[in-house]
């Protein structure tokens, strides 16, 4: 951490930060400029230090992060890649793992369809959601518990592990008796209670990027679930909100070999709800596996038209199939499979 004194500030003033560095058992470097004076203040752990604790010291003109806020999900702690396994199937290696299925499960038939038609066409996860946060009260907000039986139903008569989204810190337990993964919405990225409450829990977790966060956040709020001592932690990145209003919002490509550079989590890719229209899905998902990503999360309704939510964005059957083919080629060029 850098501290910037001001010009013409008073050896108390520079001793006090001294002070006060030293209290924390932090180490100091004193640089004397001929106009202003310039504090390095040294130690492991100062990225998870506020600076509002110099910067409200007298004499101080600004304060530096120079280290990460987030610890548990950097590469200085952990060099490797994790690698996360749900029933043999390994996120973060060089298997693409496909998760696909509608948006909201809606009734036993649609979730049948949905299931069957993924299964076929090579996606080894489904998805569903039972309990949606949705930005409107009066829109549909999910089949709730009888659509986590639904999952657990087809769960057991396919074989295929399931993916459904926790929205309340108390109903983590409850979620966790049926699914294999809980997913965390943008919404609730940054919701503490449920990432303490899912960290406890130790199930694998999709970690969906806020869309308004920034990766420096996303990988702070990932901390939350390890410091638990979660270690099944998946990134999701799936737009964020920027200027541009011809998609849904911005997929921000450039996350995936940032979060590769700085994190050892896997990062998987919604190009459903970043595009938010069916016809950008295929494009954007093959870019995601050509920039790296360990995995996709797709939308797929067994007939978008009728769907109860996010029906534009949902790819039909045969949609679907036809990209797992062309994600196949993209996968192998960067030397991975599906
Ligand atoms: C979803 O996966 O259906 C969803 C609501 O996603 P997000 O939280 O990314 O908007
Ligand atoms: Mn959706």
């Amino acid at each position: 951490m850098i501290v910037e004194m001001r010009t013409g500030t008073t050896p108390e003033e520079i001793d006090s930060v001294v002070q006060k560095a030293k209290s924390l058992g932090l180490g100091i470097q004193l640089n004397l400029g001929t106009d202003k004076t310039v504090v390095a203040i040294l130690g492991s752990n100062t990225g998870q230090l506020s600076t509002e604790i110099f910067a409200v010291l007298p004499g101080v003109e600004s304060v530096t992060r120079i280290m990460k806020p987030y610890k548990l999900a950097s590469r200085e702690v952990k060099a490797e890649n994790s690698v996360v396994s749900i029933n043999g199937i390994e996120i973060g290696g060089r298997r693409i793992v496909v998760m696909a299925g509608p948006c909201a499960v809606e009734s036993e038939e649609q979730l049948i369809e949905a299931v069957k038609t993924v299964k076929d066409s090579g996606a080894c996860i489904l998805r569903g959601g039972a309990f949606k946060p949705r930005t409107s009260p009066f829109s549909f907000q999910g089949l709730e518990k009888a659509g986590l039986e639904l999952l657990a139903q087809v769960r057991e008569r396919f074989g295929i592990p399931v993916v459904t989204e926790v929205v309340d810190p108390h109903d983590v337990s409850l979620v966790s008796k049926y699914a294999d993964i809980l997913q965390v919405g943008a919404r609730n990225m940054q919701n503490f209670a449920l990432l303490i409450n899912i960290g406890r829990s130790k199930r694998p977790v999709i970690l969906k990027r806020g869309f308004s966060c920034t990766i420096t956040e996303w990988l702070t709020a990932a901390d939350y679930l390890l410091a638990e001592g979660n270690n099944q932690v998946i990134l999701c990145e799936r737009g964020i909100r920027t200027f541009e209003d011809s998609t849904r919002f911005s997929l921000d490509i450039c996350s995936i070999p940032v979060v590769k550079r700085f994190s050892h989590l896997p990062v998987i890719v919604d190009p459903s709800h970043a595009a938010g229209h069916y016809l950008l899905v295929p494009a954007i998902a093959k870019a995601a596996v050509a920039a790296g990503a360990d995995g996709l999360i797709i939308e797929v309704h067994p007939n978008p038209k009728e769907a109860l939510v996010d029906g534009l964005q949902s790819l039909t059957p045969s949609d679907f199939a036809r990209l797992m083919e062309e994600l196949r080629a993209i996968a192998k060029s960067v030397g991975r499979y599906i």
